[in-house]
């Protein structure tokens, strides 16, 4: 894919550079520069593709460019503003949120900065990129480059994402769970504002006093405010931007959509890369006992996090599983056939006894749910482990695809999805409450995700303009009882 774009931006160049010659020549400094960054202007026409992210909301832009350089992103926005047009930052364009959808204006996407810059081993392990990388490029450099010594532990199941729109969306994941959010992982950032300024931010080093902030920027300007008063919840939350009493600035960046500024550069830290991994998908007789088994799992987990070496729980309900069957990738990965509901367990942990220990105890507690023993699916093998996420990752990918489908002919419709989390002790009545809305209404769904963190996604799949009014109204219902 990535090919694909540069490919496209080296044709076009050529093309726009011809059609746009003299207005180029006739502007000045600003314009001149626009040759080599290459500024295109018919999007909808030539670039339908970067309208829309993963949430299949389709926007609009006046312009595009695939700066390569940090030269050319500053030669961009100086074009944005000379224009006075909002900018928006695209990464990869999997987002499920429209972060990455414009609403006008200019589209600045960074999917041709994707170079891995250096890595570093001391003071402690970690990788410079640039924000284009894909997930699935950073850990295969940081594989070979370490030789399987180190890992990157965010996982957000889309490989493809980029290293800047996974810190612009904090993005979490199963092994949330243990590991925490991305942000955990980013040491250092450098931001370009819309102004053109840069600045450095580092861990550790940047830091509010209280509410206060102050940031210098390259050029030795400050910038300084009064940071947002409320409180973030002492759940897993990604809503607004991060702020906390004597914070690390660098929070602020993280998980700010891109409004704040450009990431042009990362500096993110590295852990040692447990040398046991295995998953265990386990089919339930219901939802009811699968949420019993999660509930067990996780207070003994709980009890003793780094030695249960536990670092992922997610959950299938019957429609998740339904419909990776349907779609054949059940079949194809060899999925056992689940009639009530599944749970994913995942374990890292140190040496061949930690392995039979943990499938041991995990098994007495399948066995107390009512699991089918016969019917589980045990990978300790990476091509095994390949093999789950592949299944895991077919869900979302199923649901996209389905309302992909719908979108032609009710184009008003997009998938539904919730992202709450909430406390260990709500996590059955969150469910009830979800379940009772769905069947009130009669809505196509399907639900699964981070159970661990009491993180489910609750996906409807609207079939037509009516239900999806009705879905969306019901997810307001929903966030209003969860907050
Ligand atoms: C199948 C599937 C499963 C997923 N599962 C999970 C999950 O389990 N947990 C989870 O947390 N997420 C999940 N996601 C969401 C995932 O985290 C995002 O899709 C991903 O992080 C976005 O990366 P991107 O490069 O595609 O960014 P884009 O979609 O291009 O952009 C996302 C946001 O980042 C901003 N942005 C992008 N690059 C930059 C930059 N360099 N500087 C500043 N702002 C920037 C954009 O403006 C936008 O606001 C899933 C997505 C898919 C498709």
């Amino acid at each position: 894919m990535q090919d694909a774009v540069v490919f496209v931006y080296a044709k076009r160049l050529d093309d726009d550079t011809r059609r746009h010659s003299r207005f180029i020549r006739n502007s000045g400094a600003i314009m001149s520069g626009m040759r080599e960054a290459g500024i295109h202007y018919r999007v909808e026409h030539d670039f339908p593709d970067y309208l829309r992210d993963e949430s299949r909301r389709i926007g609009w832009a006046e312009s595009i460019s695939f700066p390569a350089s940090v030269t050319e992103v500053r030669e961009c926005l100086a074009y944005a503003r000379s224009r006075k047009e909002p900018a928006t930052v695209q990464g990869a364009r999997t987002g499920i949120t429209a972060g990455a959808v414009p609403e006008g204006g200019h589209v600045l996407n960074l999917s041709r900065m994707q170079k891995i810059l250096s890595f570093a081993r001391t003071p402690s392990p970690s990788v410079v990129v640039q924000p284009g990388l894909s997930l699935e490029e950073l850990r295969t450099a940081v594989r070979e480059e370490t030789g399987g010594k180190w890992f990157f532990p965010p996982d957000p199941t889309e490989t493809s994402a980029s290293v800047g729109g996974m810190i612009a969306c904090n993005a979490s994941g199963a092994r949330s769970f243990f590991y925490g959010p991305f942000r955990r992982y980013v040491t250092g950032l450098r931001i370009m504002l819309f102004d053109g300024s840069t600045l450095l931010i580092r861990r550790g080093v940047d830091r509010a006093h209280n509410r206060n902030f102050e940031i210098k920027t390259d050029s030795g300007s400050t910038l300084g405010g009064l940071l947002p008063s409320y409180r973030i919840p002492a759940v897993k939350n990604a809503s607004g931007y991060y702020v906390q009493d004597e914070m690390d600035l660098i929070d602020l960046f993280v998980g700010a959509e891109g409004t704040l500024g450009v990431v042009y550069e990362a500096e993110l830290r590295l852990i040692l890369n447990p040398p046991v991994q295995f998953g265990l998908l386990a089919c339930l007789p219901s939802e009811k006992s699968a949420l019993a088994l999660v509930r067990q799992v996780r207070e003994q987990a709980r009890m003793r996090p780094a030695q249960s070496g536990l670092v992922a729980m997610e959950f299938f309900d019957h429609g998740a599983l339904e419909l990776v069957g349907a779609d054949s990738t059940a079949v194809e990965l060899g999925v056992p056939a689940c009639a009530g509901a599944a749970v994913y367990f995942e374990f890292h942990g140190d040496g061949q006894d930690f392995l039979e220990n943990r499938v041991s105890e995990l098994g007495q507690s399948l066995e107390q749910n009512g699991a089918d023993l016969d019917n589980a699916w045990l990978a300790a093998s990476d091509q095994e482990m390949g093999r789950l996420k592949a299944f895991r990752h077919a869900v979302p990918e199923a649901v996209n695809r389905i309302v992909g489908e719908r979108k032609k002919t009710a184009p008003e419709i997009t998938k539904l999805g919730t992202d709450l989390a909430v406390p260990d002790d709500h996590l059955e009545e969150i469910m009830a409450l979800y379940r009772e809305g769905l069947e009130r209404l009669g809505l196509e769904h399907v639900i699964f995700g981070h159970i661990g963190d009491n993180h489910v996604h609750v996906n409807i799949l609207p079939r037509n303009a009516d239900e999806y009014e009705k879905g969306r109204k019901l997810y307001h219902e929903w966030t209003r009882a969860a907050v």
